[in-house]
């Protein structure tokens, strides 16, 4: 019985059940699917085969009773001289003085243990020693778990051992002809054997197919996520090329190529009953705003209301500043509604986007609330949209009646794993930057630059320029040198920078106080903002051409490369220097930065220094966690599993047929309420 609780297994007390509650493990099912991280080689080796400084495994004899000694910190230490049969070792271990008792001098053992070796020959600090006839976790290679503290490695190789016998219970999830067309083993050979491998390639196959299931279900999920969308007809928009006509050629600059292109992407998309599902990717400042804006517009100029949302208060705010200003024009009204809008006013808006008076609503989270409902919503465009989750994003789009969706985002994502996260969405990539931009000269320094530093930055500002200074933290820490925004401001303010006007701003702030600031700084009567990473997205200042960056060692790749793009957004020559106290490997990350200004080589570099976990966490995405699959290193393993899904949802979309029963209740309890079938 795999639903069985493993307190019925043999070693389990009420102690460990709770240690194992602890890692959600309660029943013999769980268990199973407790998978090691990697393997330990304990397979037995001859003595002369190991060398010092290794760990290995060996079966040895007594060749003399164990000798102990006392030390002076009242630990007993153990020595056992023996033998493999050909050559000589001496044991040692400290205390659990109960393997000298129990120790039987007719036996074979089995040792595991750190190898060294000295002046009296070779020696090992024991680890594990086990009789060899009963031998269960030497003698083989070792499955090594992730733990919890006080539950040992012993008792989790002892316990999943005795629900081995159980894995034939376990319900085969994929039909036979999708494990045949891709070379998969059966669900249970896979579970016991990623467990206790029979070997090398037993493990192999084991792994394949565990990760292929993830990688499966991963992208099933999202498949039928997006797919109640394909069912579904989008709004008609008509009349678009010339809205769009018109609105570019109001505008101070020549759209660019890549630019249009997206534009007229949103046009086919929206002309003819299709539901549009498409994200814009592009590397900061290459102008995507813009091309919300004109989708935005030819919703309105259709009847109905198109919304924006942004991850900040701030970026929301100039969005809809922006929208606004260009939109106005055309007789589109625009309204902002955020979560800092005092109770009166935001009822006001409430009910004006209910009624239909507002055409264009921007906002942040606040535009997903439950009392928010549209007249008529018809686009719905996600700036940044890798700040939310993937329950947020559908969130919005079920406010409407099934309204196009418009996504975009600064940060490239290899084109692999956006379809794995994106499903089946379209792309349109902006890979040209506006004409005339300068490249954004990068350097790392050092505090011995820091006179230099402050002179160019006062050399700037002389010639009009506005200066970023940003820090990790908000309030010093006594414990820490991190540059704090409050303290180093004022230090700033009554030194350097006396004869200017420096001010901060920082997520603590009320809303108000930080549009206040922001506005003060897009006006220019602030010349030097110094901030933490708040402004780290989106924010458009195109007169600010100094990003400095404080302790930059602190920050990942892809947000300092976001922290650069906040400069060189107008005609001015701009520069990003970033204070570094880090040792090699932060001197190497900097190197990235300095070397390139290409946001996907960037992100590349950053997925292979910080790995795919931290980079692109799918937690908190909202889809199920990865334990056994790896989305950088299987790309292989994620286009056949996604063929997998296209196999299956071809011949059975709702899953209805009973060769996909299992499939169909695991992916609905992995995706909880966000699916419906
Ligand atoms: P991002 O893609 O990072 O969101 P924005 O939309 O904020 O970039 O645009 C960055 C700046 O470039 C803005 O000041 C915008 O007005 C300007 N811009 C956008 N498109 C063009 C263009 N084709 N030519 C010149 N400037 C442009
Ligand atoms: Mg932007």
């Amino acid at each position: 019985m795999i639903e069985k609780s493993i307190e019925t297994l043999k070693g389990i007390g009420e102690k460990n059940l709770k240690l194992f509650q602890h890692l959600g493990i309660s029943t013999v099912g769980d268990m199973l699917k407790f998978y090691p991280r990697f393997y330990s080689d304990r397979t037995v080796k001859p003595i002369k085969d190991l060398n010092g400084g290794q760990i290995g495994c060996i079966r040895i004899t007594a060749l003399a009773p164990i000798k102990t000694m006392r030390t002076r910190s009242k630990m007993t230490v153990h020595k056992l001289y023996a033998t493999d049969g050909n050559d000589t070792i001496t044991i040692t271990w400290f205390n659990q003085d109960w393997l000298k008792t129990n120790f039987d001098y007719n036996c074979q053992y089995n040792v595991y243990g750190d190898v060294s070796v000295s002046l009296y020959g070779k020696e090992m600090a024991l680890r594990v020693m086990e009789r060899s006839d009963r031998a269960t976790t030497t003698d083989a290679n070792v499955p090594v778990y992730p733990l919890t503290k006080n539950l040992s490695h012993n008792m989790v190789v002892k316990t999943i051992k005795q629900c081995i016998p159980y894995v034939s219970e376990i319900p085969e999830n994929l039909p036979s002809s999708i494990r045949e067309k891709y070379g998969l083993c059966g669900i249970g050979y896979a579970i016991a054997n990623i467990h206790f491998p029979k070997n090398q390639q037993s493990a192999f196959f084991a792994r394949n197919r565990l990760a292929f299931d993830e990688l499966f279900y991963l992208q099933l999920g999202l498949r039928l996520l997006n797919k109640t969308k394909d069912r579904l007809k989008g709004t008609v928009f008509n009349n678009s090329t010339e809205i769009a006509t018109k609105f570019i050629q109001t505008l101070p600059y020549k759209l660019t190529n890549a630019q249009l292109n997206a534009v007229s992407d949103i046009i086919n998309d929206t002309k003819n009953g299709k539901l549009m599902n498409r994200l814009v990717q592009g590397d900061v400042g290459c102008g995507k705003t813009v091309v919300a804006a004109i989708a935005l517009l030819i919703a309105a100029k259709n009847n109905c209301q198109g919304a924006m949302m942004a991850p900040t208060e701030i970026l929301a705010k100039q969005h809809y500043v922006y929208l606004k200003e260009v939109l106005a024009p055309f007789g589109v009204n625009v309204v902002l509604l955020t979560g800092s809008l005092k109770a009166k006013e935001k009822n006001e808006v409430i009910k004006s986007i209910k009624d239909g008076s507002q055409n264009i609503i921007v906002g942040t989270h606040a535009l997903i609330q439950k009392d928010v409902d549209f007249k008529n919503l018809a686009l719905v465009v996600t700036d940044e949209q890798h700040r939310f989750g993937v329950s947020q994003r559908s969130a919005l789009a079920g406010k409407g009646n099934t309204p196009h969706t418009l996504v975009m985002t600064a940060t490239p994502i290899p084109r692999t794993l956006a379809l794995v996260i994106y499903g089946d969405l379209d792309v349109s990539v902006i890979n040209e930057m506006p004409p005339g931009r300068k490249e954004v000269k990068t350097y790392s320094v050092d505090e011995d630059m820091r006179n230099r530093i402050n002179n160019f930055m006062k050399k700037n500002i002389n010639e009009g320029r506005q200066v970023y200074i940003v820090c990790p933290t908000v309030n010093e820490n006594e414990a820490s040198e991190l540059k704090a925004v409050t303290k180093f401001a004022k230090t700033l303010q009554n030194t350097v920078f006396c004869d200017y006007k420096v001010d901060i701003i920082h997520g603590k702030l009320k809303a108000t106080e930080k549009d206040e600031i922001m506005s003060r700084f897009v006006s220019g009567e602030i010349n030097v903002l110094v901030s933490t990473t708040v402004v780290e997205v989106g924010v458009n200042v195109p007169n600010a051409s100094v990003m400095v960056i404080e302790n930059a060692e602190r920050f990942g790749l892809s947000q300092l490369h976001q922290l650069r793009g906040r400069v060189g957004r107008g005609e001015w020559q701009s520069y990003c220097i970033m204070f570094c106290n880090g040792g090699e490997v932060a001197q190497n990350r900097m190197r990235v930065m300095t070397d390139t200004n290409d946001g996907f080589l960037i992100a590349e570099q950053d997925l292979k220094l910080r790995g795919p976990g931290e980079f692109f966490g799918t937690s908190q995405h909202g889809l199920p966690p990865l334990t056994v699959a790896n989305l950088y290193e299987d790309l292989d393993l994620v286009k056949k599993a996604g063929n997998a899904v296209t196999d299956i949802l071809n011949y059975d979309c709702y899953l209805a047929k009973p060769e996909n029963k299992t499939i169909r209740e695991d992916v609905l309890k992995m995706y909880r309420n966000n699916l419906t079938l």
